[in-house]
């Protein structure tokens, strides 16, 4: 069986036509999907009985199935998600006032090793399908009412992004296009480590969504320990990249800072910091660690914050500091994993 939606508009349209059904029937299907919210060939009425049996004979519409709901005080909503093969994956919903926003995986795990992640312990199992990226995404609008959408999405869940380009952009296509879920580009952002290649590659796809480079380090000689990436690649041609990026894109730049106590929140770092940013059209997002069980790593005290802001903040860095979100559920960034064995720890 095929999966529907790894199937993108063109295919599905070539798909009905070659039954002799008319390409107007892609839209109603999304339209079903998309804004009806619904999960099942069946219930999509408008369509002729006899094409709601063959699309259920030819296609599933999800392979994933949700093996834990978890809602945590401040609104947050976590689901694992258990795939096809018996893999898991984790995304989450968030709310903020207006904002419904939602954070999705791209990898089972992750290879990029990065020391203080919790999604990257056991390494990397393989990429997501175009369909298990974007079941993510409408299982998270599900949760809502049918009155709210979703206004974000943020590729910052399980996995590497810029390792996954080929699975992950059609499914943004669809929650940016019109016939989709009509989330305007500019609030779909991509977060990655920083793969100057992948970058590249990521100016010629029609749709630029905004880009986030995680950086952690002002410098290769610490970013390397805490980054292990880095070795082959380099803060200089990561820099360059993201500004060929911004060059092509004329979108702001994001930089990704987690903080982590003793290690990267010393105040020549911060100096470091501004000076690398300095010149640039960029947003500075700093991310308190969030804590990952059996990792040693500390978030700093609130003085150390402070004193590290009042240092980017007087060299003009336009930064700003992320608020935690559902730390209590191992939602925040950086706490989600592959559920293995740790769910008896980590989870509940
Ligand atoms: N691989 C991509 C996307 C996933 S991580 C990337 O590296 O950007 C999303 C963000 O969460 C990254 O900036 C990551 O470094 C950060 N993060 C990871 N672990 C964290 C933790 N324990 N606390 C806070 N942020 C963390």
């Amino acid at each position: 069986m095929n999966h529907l939606l790894d199937f993108s508009q063109e295919q599905l349209a070539d798909w009905l036509g070659e039954r002799g059904h008319p390409a107007y029937r892609v839209k109603q299907i999304w339209q079903w999907l998309c804004v009806r919210r619904v999960s099942d060939f069946e219930s999509m009425t408008n369509l002729p009985q006899t094409l709601r049996e063959e699309l259920a004979g030819e296609f599933v519409l999800s392979t994933t199935t949700v093996a834990k709901h978890n809602e945590s005080a401040d609104g947050t909503e976590k689901l694992v998600l258990q795939l096809g093969d018996g893999g898991r994956i984790e995304c989450v919903l968030l709310r903020d006032g207006q904002r419904r926003s939602i954070c999705i995986s791209s990898q089972v795990g992750c290879a990029m090793g990065c020391v203080f992640c919790a999604s990257g312990l056991d390494g990397v199992d393989r990429n997501l399908t175009t369909g298990e990226i974007i079941e993510q995404i409408l299982l998270l609008q599900r949760l809502l009412p049918l009155d709210e959408r979703l206004s974000h999405i943020v590729v910052m869940g399980m996995g590497e992004p810029l390792a996954n380009l080929s699975a992950l952009l059609p499914a943004l296509d669809m929650a940016s296009s019109p016939q989709g879920l009509g989330i305007s580009s500019r609030k779909i952002t991509i977060s990655t480590v920083g793969l100057p290649a992948a970058i590249d590659q990521l100016r010629d796809h029609a749709t630029l969504y905004p880009l986030a480079v995680s950086l952690h380090a002002p410098n290769d000689e610490l970013r390397n320990k805490i980054v292990p990436v880095n070795k082959n690649i380099g803060l200089t041609e990561i820099m360059q990249a993201a500004d060929r990026y911004f060059d092509a894109s004329g979108r702001k730049l994001t930089f990704e800072y987690v903080l982590l106590a003793e290690v990267n929140d010393q105040l020549q770092h911060a100096e470091q910091l501004a000076r690398l940013l300095r010149g640039r059209n960029a947003l500075l997002n700093v991310i308190p660690y969030n804590t990952v069980a059996g990792l040693p790593y500390q978030t700093p005290s609130v003085g150390s914050i402070k004193r590290f802001r009042e240092v980017l903040e007087a060299a003009g860095v336009n930064v700003q500091f992320r608020q935690r979100k559902g730390d209590d559920i191992n939602a925040a960034c950086g706490q989600l994993r592959r559920q293995t064995v740790v769910e008896l720890k980590t989870q509940d």
